[in-house]
């Protein structure tokens, strides 16, 4: 009798960022068009939180069709870097995503000036003299509502010339700006006459001098995604307050630009989703960058940093950063996630990707007293049990091997199942061995273990008569003395000694006198985040190439130094074999 198959539709769960999207395309809404934008302002390196924007930004525009620009928000002169634009476009695409155009808010200065003076002569903006603090202080609270500046009414033609006279660059900053004349009284804050232009008089890394005035974030934005065509500006929650300014803004630019189309059609749609927030670790550029700065890391792709070069380095692959985010999705809530979350789904990717290979970090000399001195056997080792398309790579096996100092003990306890007194365990590879009841070691004038003693028993490797013995010890890893070399090993731990950094540079800031940057951050940093070590490993490791993933049987994943040569191997860790986070 054949058995009846039913197919089973397994259906993925989308976000409701995705949900919201494929409905406007099943609307019909802008034509059917899909188009997004990645907007980082590049004053840093970007972190693990750009990630999960860029994930949905670019995701999202190639499952749909569509496009998604890189724009560069850089409406901030005085933090800006070209330095930073390449790295931003380099771990873009190490993410595996490609993007339409790279744009830059600054192609939109003259435009945005345009506007401003429209929406002046419109009597939608005025020029404001009152100092920062007069207008703070006017603003009113969310229950309470704002004061009319006294500039608030003055006449059109006096705006449009002082507005003129911001760009001139004798302005002195702070003297005046311009803001939108919109309801000193409204629920929203944000609609309490927001700035739109201030005074810097700094030269632009893009524009040279020819703006000292420059464009507020609010007014920049909408226009930019309104300008270029994008259908989906996707951001992170702190802009929900944010959106009915950013739709008015766009409103004025479309009916300033003469666009008849009907206000809710052929418009960028903003659609906001909780931060990326994990435990032990602190985002954000401004903060990354005093780590850097102060020397607490060696740069921006330290391997303790949370940047997407430091993961790189470190020996996170893509496709596992990736699916960590998938992970945890998108939604309209805050959250924290836990650190273990993302090394577990980091791990779960090096298992596939991983090779392995046989690396001794704390290593003691063992002797296997039976094999002769000048014999040399030579196996064959599988480099991804995961994948046997990885090939395989040769091992010497001779009388004299290092191994872990774990993994021996002289006065072991009857549940110790590796080396002691009588006590068998098969070597990875090879045979299984047996330590003497007596004298199974050596030791210098401390104490300290300086030899281990060992006899092989005899046809006990894979394939030979003797090699279903059954043992209770375990498998333990070795490299050949003669066979090896060296290695510098840099083991990681958290940077950040507690599980909300932030929240903690903020509490401890507050009670010691609003102390900032690197003195609020000291007491929470971990100073032994770095261990370097020196560890034997295979001679194969040679011919690993910088960012190889690699699996140092029973210790962790690690992954090849940038700055690794054959001369002087350099592993970093990239993340234990097991969840060591609830220690
Ligand atoms: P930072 O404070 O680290 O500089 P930002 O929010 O100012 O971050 P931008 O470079 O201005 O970063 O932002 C680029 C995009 O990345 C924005 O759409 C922003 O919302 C998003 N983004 C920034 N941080 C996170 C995060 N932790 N999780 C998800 N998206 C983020
Ligand atoms: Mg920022």
């Amino acid at each position: 009798m054949v058995e009846e198959v039913k197919d089973e539709v397994k259906v993925e769960p989308i976000s409701f960022v995705e949900e919201i999207v494929k409905n406007d395309l099943a609307e019909g809404k802008n034509g059917g068009r899909m188009q997004t934008r990645f907007p980082p302002e590049p004053n840093g390196y970007l972190h693990i939180g750009h990630a999960k924007a860029i994930a949905i930004d670019f995701g999202l525009a190639k499952k749909y069709g569509g496009v998604c620009n890189l724009r560069m928000d850089d409406t901030n002169p005085q933090k800006e870097d070209t330095e930073y634009v390449e790295a931003i476009k380099r771990d873009i695409e190490w993410l595996g995503f490609k993007w339409g155009d790279v744009l830059y808010a600054s192609d939109y200065f003259q435009q945005l000036w345009d506007l401003a003076v429209e929406l002046i002569k419109q009597g939608k903006a005025y020029v404001d003299e009152q100092t920062s603090e007069q207008i703070a202080q006017q603003k009113g609270t969310p229950t309470q509502p704002g004061v009319n500046s006294p500039y608030r009414d003055r006449p059109v033609e006096e705006s449009l010339r002082l507005f003129e006279e911001m760009n001139s660059g004798k302005m002195e900053p702070g003297k005046m700006v311009l803001r939108a004349k919109i309801d000193m009284a409204n629920p929203n804050m944000h609609f309490r006459d927001p700035i739109m232009y201030r005074v810097l008089n700094l030269p632009h890394w893009r524009t040279g001098n020819t703006w000292n005035a420059y464009p507020m974030y609010d007014y920049t934005h909408g226009q930019c995604d309104y300008w270029e065509g994008v259908t989906h500006s996707i951001c992170t929650l702190e802009f929900v307050s944010h959106r009915p300014l950013y739709d008015l803004f766009v409103d004025w630019a479309k009916q300033v630009g003469g666009d008849d189309q009907p206000l809710d059609d052929n418009r960028p749609r903003q659609i906001e989703f909780n931060k990326l927030n994990l435990t032990h670790i602190l985002l954000s550029k401004r903060n990354l960058l005093i780590l850097v700065k102060e020397g607490v890391v060696n740069g921006w792709d330290d391997p303790r940093m949370p940047t997407i070069c430091g993961f790189r380095r470190r020996g996170y692959s893509p496709e596992g950063i990736l699916s960590f985010i998938d992970k945890i999705g998108y939604t309209k809530f805050d959250a924290l996630n836990q650190m273990s979350l993302f090394e577990s789904a980091v791990r779960d990717d090096l298992n596939k990707r991983a090779q392995r290979v046989s690396a001794v970090v704390d290593p003691v000399k063992l002797i296997i007293t039976n094999f002769p001195e000048d014999k040399v056997e030579i196996y064959t080792a599988q480099n991804n049990p995961e994948n046997e398309a990885d090939g395989t790579h040769e091992i010497e096996f001779s009388r004299e091997l290092w191994i872990e100092r774990e993994d021996f003990m002289e006065d072991a306890p009857a549940k110790f199942f590796r080396l002691g007194p009588g006590k068998e365990v098969r070597l990875k590879n090879s045979y299984i061995i047996r330590c003497p009841q007596e004298n199974c070691c050596k030791k210098d004038a401390d104490g300290t273990i300086t030899e281990i003693y060992a006899e092989l028993i005899p046809e006990t490797k894979t394939g030979e008569s003797n090699a279903n013995m059954k043992i209770k010890g375990k498998t333990i890893h070795w490299v050949s003395c003669r066979h090896c070399i060296e290695a510098e090993v840099r083991n990681y731990d958290r940077l950040w000694m507690v599980e909300n950094p932030r929240d903690e540079i903020a509490k401890y800031s507050d009670e010691h006198g609003g102390v900032k940057g690197i003195e609020a951050m000291r007491p929470f940093l971990n100073p032994d985040s770095l261990e370097v070590r020196k560890a034997y490993v295979e001679k194969w490791l040679t011919t690993r190439k910088p960012l190889d993933y690699l699996q140092f049987q029973r210790i962790g994943y690690y992954n090849v130094d940038p700055e690794s040569t054959p001369d002087h191997l350099i592993f970093n860790r990239t993340v234990g074999l097991r969840d060591n986070w609830k220690k």
